[in-house]
């Protein structure tokens, strides 16, 4: 009762002290405390609120800040954003999810919204900077083209259709037309890119909106309403998106130093920036897609081929895990942390074997340490990342395919390098044409070539980095690529569960493999002489 009395008493002093905004009265509403805002993994700060709520709405302002004045402004434009939107997607505002605008005196990265709630400033909804967040949480759209999109059309921004028909006459493929957030994030995408996904996302909601409506926006699959709209302007290609589907589990985020941070529904966090293997929009798709395709596809192996390891692989997968990419510094795990850092990134594979079976405390020597490397590697050779064969391809058989032994138009700086991947490229194009694509690699045969190099040419090969041992204090002299090639040997001879016994101990080489370490690594050497993969 009290409270309704102050109301009262504060729209009399309202309407008595300042008439000029008496018609805001009428969308007036009532600011009390509030829930306290807790701290979470994405907002890291605590405070108590003043708050409102009517419909779908709530606005819980930082108590600190709050003032009845600036509180009933920021709401009067909150409910007319939510009325045009209304009118534009045909929908009652009533209809609108629930949601919580959070507002406060100061964000670090702008506008950021988690799921139903939204965190901005004053500042943010004067000058309309959250309204594309706005419509993200009424509407519960997640994509941000769609919520873009729909912003754009909001504010009626025109769209050049001629120049969208040409762009996507000529494109050399049509991986834009996915609007992957990377279109729309500098550096990932230029300028023109980002305009072209900003109108690309403009006129396919407008057609969508006025053909199927509001809730054939809300489904997730837009693969065909994309191909249908492309018909539309006229241009005659077929739009397919094989990456859409495991792509949807990722949801984003900014973060400091970095300009996208991808989030998984486990809360894994990929912190990008470009890398010299991850430069453009399209990488950074590729690799979000490949990271999460290849991360299942290990554990099933584990689940299908290493039971005895596939309870603790499972619950180190499920624990905390943050992916920092960016340059400088090399790529290197910290287990315990549920830390990789990647500076290139098909690394990641390596890497994440490194977690999901850790190498024990103690372990110090090389001839301890190759079954772990050797298994990182083994994993990164099943499941060869797209940078990696473009490397492969581009770098190395593109550039070495011409040079024979004269080596020296290679990329590599070092001359004993360029003697490797000429070599490496003379094995491959012994056993097979010069590929004319990436897609059409071997990438077996490629990475045989690899192990077989350093070989057959040991001396000519010695100061190539390609050549050097795993580890310089004590080895076998396995090369990383050698290292994980013979466990691919060892792994075929037996299973990966025995394999992973005998990292564990479990088992002697002997038990787990039925001969000497010598004989093994003798046969093996034999089959990749013979070409035996
Ligand atoms: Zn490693």
């Amino acid at each position: 009762m009290r409270k309704r009395i102050f109301r009262l008493l504060l729209l009399t002093a309202i309407l008595i002290c300042c008439p000029i905004i008496a018609c805001n009265a009428l969308s007036e509403v009532f600011f009390s405390p509030g829930e306290t805002h807790t701290s979470t993994l994405d907002f890291r700060q605590y405070f108590e609120t003043m708050s409102a709520t009517q419909g779908a709405c709530t606005m819980s302002i930082r108590q600190d800040i709050y003032q009845e004045d600036q509180a009933q402004d920021l709401w009067a434009t909150v409910q007319s954003d939510l009325q045009a939107l209304s009118g534009l997607v045909g929908m009652e505002t009533e209809q609108f999810a629930p949601f919580t605008i959070f507002v406060v005196q100061q964000t670090f990265l702008g506008v950021e919204r988690y799921g139903d709630r939204l965190y901005c400033t004053a500042g943010d909804i004067e000058n309309g900077a959250y309204r594309q967040a706005l419509i993200g949480v009424a509407l519960g759209i997640e994509e941000y083209w769609k919520t873009l999109g729909l912003q754009n059309c909001l504010l009626d921004i025109p769209v050049d259709v001629a120049q969208l028909k040409a762009a996507y006459e000529q494109a050399s493929e049509l991986d834009g037309l996915s609007l992957f957030i990377s279109y729309f994030t500098e550096p990932f995408a230029c300028a023109a890119e980002i305009a072209l996904a900003q109108q690309t996302a403009t006129a396919i909601i407008r057609y969508i909106l006025e053909r199927y409506g509001i809730d054939a926006l809300v489904l997730e699959d837009d693969i065909a309403y994309k191909q249908e709209w492309l018909q539309s302007i006229g241009v005659d290609r077929v739009y397919t998106d094989p990456y859409a589907q495991v792509l949807r589990d990722y949801r984003f985020t900014k973060a400091n130093g970095y300009t996208l941070v991808a989030t998984t529904s486990l809360n894994h966090r990929f912190y990008l920036q470009p890398l010299e293997d991850m430069q453009t929009a399209r990488d950074v798709r590729i690799f979000l897609y490949e990271a999460a395709a290849y991360s299942q596809a290990l554990l099933d192996l584990f689940r299908a081929e290493a039971p005895d390891y596939y309870k603790i692989a499972k619950s180190c997968w499920e624990g905390k895990l943050n992916i920092f990419c960016n340059t400088g510094g090399g790529s290197y795990v910290q287990p315990a942390a549920g830390r990789v850092k990647l500076q290139l990134s098909y690394g990641y594979m390596h890497e994440l074997t490194h977690i999901l079976h850790h190498v024990p405390e103690g372990i110090r020597y090389a001839t301890e340490v190759w079954p772990y490397e050797g298994l990182c590697e083994y994993v990164s050779s099943l499941f060869p990342f797209y940078s990696y064969k473009r490397t492969c391809y581009e770098d190395v058989l593109c550039k070495y395919q011409h040079t024979g032994d004269a080596a020296g138009e290679g990329k590599s700086p070092n001359a004993d390098n360029r003697k490797y991947w000429a070599r490496v490229t003379e094995i491959y194009l012994a056993n097979a044409e010069m590929p004319a694509s990436i897609e059409e690699m071997d990438m077996a045969l490629f990475m045989h070539a690899q192990v077989l190099a350093p070989m057959r040419y040991a001396e000519e090969l010695k100061n190539s980095v390609w050549s050097y041992p795993l580890d310089r204090i004590d080895s076998h002299g396995f090369t990383s690529f050698q290292a994980g090639n013979f466990t691919g040997y060892l792994i075929r001879q037996s299973s990966l569960n025995t394999y992973l016994d005998y990292c564990a101990g479990v088992k002697t080489f002997e038990q787990a493999f039925g001969l000497s370490f010598e004989e093994a690594k003798e046969n093996w050497n034999e089959d990749v002489e013979k070409g035996i993969m």
